[in-house]
């Protein structure tokens, strides 16, 4: 069993004693169930949120997974939703690329607005999953940073974790673990235009219907969604040229050392 109990744990999360409402957003992902069960942990319950970003690219299920965390340990939950139709936006827009993130503005920024206004004259703090490993160029922030988010401060209580300790913790409190992670070492939307064409096989092979639904959006679209301004609907030459195979069995896709931590866990969400 790890712990988490430890000093340095506690340190960190004295901060939270400064804010009035604390914030944890929990996107249904690995470290966003870790990061939320430690400030479940750390943080008085009276004043901390679950923050859920829906929207209509979240893989199925997923929602559900974050519900169901927050009612088994008495949590209060805030499920946003983006001011606009997002598909529609999509058609009319084009889809998000590497230059133009729009979606992180539509689907988590623009909410948080309406979130913020809740709660006037409170001092915030948000708490997020955020790691190192995930991000090569916010490698060198803080763990506590200052106005960053909305102008808001922002906690990244696992930020130097490494991907072992993320599972064995998950392992060890039987977090919620999504079902996708059968298959991909990530949770984002399905149809996340900034995905590899690796990720894009991984969906069509296990959830054919999901990316049907993307086919279908970058018709209307009439643009390209994948990476270098390709169309998905040409993913099959590509993986000739490029030497990218069909992913195979799920359990293959993990290395042997994160194969034995998922080995005795049960995946939720969608089937
Ligand atoms: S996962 Fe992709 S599509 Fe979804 S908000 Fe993030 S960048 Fe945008």
């Amino acid at each position: 069993m790890v712990k988490i109990e430890t000093l340095k744990m506690k340190k960190q999360f004295a901060v939270t004693d400064n804010y009035d409402v604390v914030l944890s957003t929990c996107s249904g992902g690995k470290d966003s169930f870790v990061s939320s069960f430690l400030a479940s942990h750390f943080v008085d319950p009276e004043k901390l949120y679950i923050l859920y970003y829906s929207s209509p690219w979240d893989f199925p299920g997923t929602r559900e997974l974050v519900e169901k965390f927050c009612v088994e340990r008495g949590l209060n939950l805030i499920v946003t939703a983006p001011n606009v139709d997002i598909n529609k936006f999509c058609v009319s827009y084009g889809p998000p690329n590497q230059r133009s993130r729009w979606c992180i503005w539509k689907i988590k920024a623009d909410p948080t607005r309406k979130v913020l206004a809740k709660f006037p004259d409170k001092k915030i703090l948000f708490v997020d999953g955020n790691t190192r490993e995930e991000s090569y160029q916010r490698r060198n922030i803080p763990l506590f940073e200052t106005k960053r988010f909305n102008d808001r401060d922002v906690l990244h209580p696992i930020f130097d974790w490494s991907e072992k300790r993320v599972w064995t913790v998950i392992r060890s409190f039987c977090l919620p673990i999504h079902s996708v992670y059968r298959w991909s070492n990530r949770l984002s939307c399905f149809c996340c235009p900034l995905q590899t064409d690796s990720a894009w096989l991984s969906l069509r092979r296990f959830h054919p219907d999901l990316f049907e639904q993307a086919l279908k959006l970058e018709r209307e679209c009439g643009k390209p969604f994948r990476r270098g301004y390709q169309f998905l609907k040409d993913l099959e030459a590509p993986q000739i040229k490029t030497g990218l195979r069909e992913p195979r069995k799920m359990s293959l896709r993990f290395d042997r050392r994160r194969l034995s931590l998922l080995t005795s866990c049960n995946f939720e969400g969608l089937e």
